[in-house]
């Protein structure tokens, strides 16, 4: 379940258009393509795992690569796509589709029976934003044999301070001065929506304002659903170039290491990477903020900051040079961010 009801959730996953959007993203299935292809190695005779296997493409990927046999599992109705895929390409002896939830589905080979690699694209907004990587564990741990593989194999989330001043001025400022009237008060309301959660948006690589920071590092063998659930990282930043501090961008990168030494130790397969920051090629994930909340500068108007709320801060942090502590708490529904001025290096 991802917070609304399973039947909502897998619903909206019969809706075409969202597979388009995937698929459709180049750099997202050029990705898991690439990491398939240039290890074939891991693929070749061996039997592989697609889950969340949506219109199938991952499972062509794999059965193309020389797969063995794909179980393909799916819980929404776009399963019964996947048959005629796999027939309509020559793999339905390759592919085999599981219509249900991979928590329920039993392997042909009873518990016994385990998969060499188990592919997923399971990644959320900022990498766990109602993402379903809490049934990818659960996969792993039935299915994945004890010396398999994850694909991807590790998922890192990036932080970096920000500025977003479009934003502030076609979504916020923008209440200023409409035909001549001061709607400050609507400012007000759409900055305060801004603060309760994380935003989805392009953010461009001149916005930020220093260095980026990975603040977690999962390793997709080893990892589990408590060390997923929630976790705050401190870090300390020093903002570098000129720009208002409005809030702190994060995005996620996952890598697809093939490496494996062959019985003459050469080493074969290679590493694939899959970045979503804002100076890669653009994706769908886009990048998420957390948008502090104070009175921008060129507003007249001064916003209410109320002590209460931990997102608002009185003071816009702005210069270059100084140190700023930053604290992001993460969670699969609920993530936050704060600031603080430290010193002046
Ligand atoms: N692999 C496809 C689709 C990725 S989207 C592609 O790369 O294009 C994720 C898919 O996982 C959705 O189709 C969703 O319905 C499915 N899914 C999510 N949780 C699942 C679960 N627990 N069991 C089976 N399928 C699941």
């Amino acid at each position: 379940g991802k917070g609304r009801s399973d039947d909502d959730y897998f619903s909206s996953y019969e809706d075409v258009q969202i597979h388009r959007l995937m698929v459709g993203d180049t750099p997202r299935t050029q990705a898991y393509a690439d990491a398939i292809n240039k290890n074939k190695h891991l693929f070749e005779g061996k039997v592989a795992m697609d889950v969340g296997a949506g219109t199938g493409i991952l499972s062509l990927f794999m059965a193309a690569a020389g797969a063995k046999k794909v179980y393909a599992v799916e819980a929404s109705g776009t399963a019964a796509l996947i048959e005629r895929v796999a027939r309509d390409n020559g793999f339905s002896h390759v592919i085999q589709v599981f219509h249900d939830r991979v928590e329920n589905i039993t392997l042909p080979g009873g518990d016994e029976e385990k998969v060499d690699v188990l592919v997923s694209e399971w990644m959320g907004f900022y990498l766990l934003h109602e993402s379903m990587l809490n049934s990818v564990i659960c996969a792993r741990e039935r299915f994945l044999a004890d010396d398999g593989i994850m694909f991807p194999s590790e998922a890192n989330i990036f932080a970096c301070p920000c500025s977003l001043q479009t934003m502030y001025r076609e979504q916020i400022n923008f209440w200023d001065n409409v035909y001549g009237f001061n709607m400050s008060a609507v400012s007000d309301y759409a900055l305060k929506s801004k603060l309760t959660k994380p935003e989805v948006h392009d953010v461009k690589e001149s916005d930020l304002l220093a260095q980026p920071t990975c603040i977690k590092k999962f390793n997709l063998r080893w990892v589990t659903e408590e060390e997923i659930q929630l976790f705050s990282t401190t870090t300390f930043v020093g903002i570098n170039r000129p720009g208002a501090y409005q809030g702190i961008c994060l995005w996620f990168e996952c890598s697809f290491d093939g490496r494996q030494y062959n019985e003459e130790g050469e080493e074969l397969g290679t590493v694939v990477t899959l970045s979503t920051s804002p100076s890669s090629p653009p994706t769908h994930w886009k990048q998420t903020v957390v948008v502090f909340g104070y009175a921008s500068e060129n507003t007249s108007h001064q916003h209410p900051t109320t002590p209460h709320d931990k997102n608002v801060n009185t003071k816009l942090p702005t210069g270059t040079d100084k140190i700023h502590e930053e604290k992001v708490n993460i969670c699969q529904k609920e993530t936050t961010a704060t600031v603080s001025n430290c010193t002046e290096s």
